[in-house]
């Protein structure tokens, strides 16, 4: 089944009276349950195009559709519906609520869903629990490891059942050892039926994924399925 299907995407920022034409025509389709890396140098586009895929942002020409329904003319309480119930964010920067403790961050996106606290808090430790994050529940992000606050962020994100999740250069403030961490939980969500897409400068981390999407100045210069899918993750057999 198509999950994300993109048309001739088109998105400029208009910068003054200069005109930026980010995204120049992406045609993109990514099937249910796969496994997507983006790459490409920075100012090429990817944050743009994840940001739409996520419908935080709109674009100028083209068709979306998202599990073949058409994103382009929906109402904006529609659309933040839709978004809610599928797609799930991961950032580089973790973006967790200092204050608050791991259980509470996990539980935050249910709090808009007018479920009671009890309930969040529920869902939000058996989500920590399968993650293997269960003793860290009652711990401030700043007690907390970077590889261990990015999969916070991930059991966040995971919280409201999402069929996408979209995370942008999530290893990218992670050393290598931390990263493959988080690459394996990535991979375990994904196993779990969820499709991913990933974007990242790390040729390492792309090759972990089925797929890899290149953009050059707004254009896909490369999409090619990877060989190497079933290959355990570990340093030494990445290259
Ligand atoms: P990448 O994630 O590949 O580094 P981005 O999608 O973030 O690239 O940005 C692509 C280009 O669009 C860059 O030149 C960037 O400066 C510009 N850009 C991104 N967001 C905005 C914005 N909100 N307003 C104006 N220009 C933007
Ligand atoms: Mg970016």
């Amino acid at each position: 089944m198509t999950m994300i299907s993109l048309q001739s995407i088109h998105k400029s920022y208009i910068m003054g009276f200069n005109n930026l034409h980010v995204l120049k025509g992406i045609d993109l389709e990514i099937q249910k349950g796969e496994l997507v890396a983006i790459m490409g140098s920075s100012g090429s586009g990817k944050s743009t195009l994840l940001n739409i895929i996520g419908m935080l942002d709109g674009y100028d020409e083209g068709i979306y559709n998202l599990e073949g329904k058409p994103i382009k003319n929906m109402s904006e309480k529609k659309a933040a519906q839709f978004r809610n119930s599928h797609i799930g964010f991961v950032f580089q920067s973790f973006n967790l609520i200092s204050f608050k403790n791991a259980v509470e961050n996990v539980a935050l996106p249910l709090y808009y869903k007018k479920i009671s606290r009890k309930k969040r808090n529920a869902m939000a430790l058996e989500i920590l629990e399968k993650m293997g994050l269960k003793e860290w529940a009652d711990h401030l992000p700043s007690e907390l490891s970077g590889g261990q606050q990015q999969r916070i962020a991930i059991a966040r994100a995971l919280v409201s059942r999402p069929k996408i999740i979209l995370a942008d250069e999530p290893t990218g403030a992670l050393d290598s050892k931390t990263s493959y961490e988080v690459m394996e939980q990535i991979k375990e969500v994904n196993q779990s039926g969820i499709t991913v897409l990933i974007v990242t400068h790390e040729d390492d981390i792309a090759h972990m994924t089925d797929r890899i999407i290149r953009l050059h100045d707004g254009l896909i210069v490369k999409n090619e399925l990877n060989g190497n899918k079933h290959k355990k993750l570990s340093p030494a057999n990445v290259n």
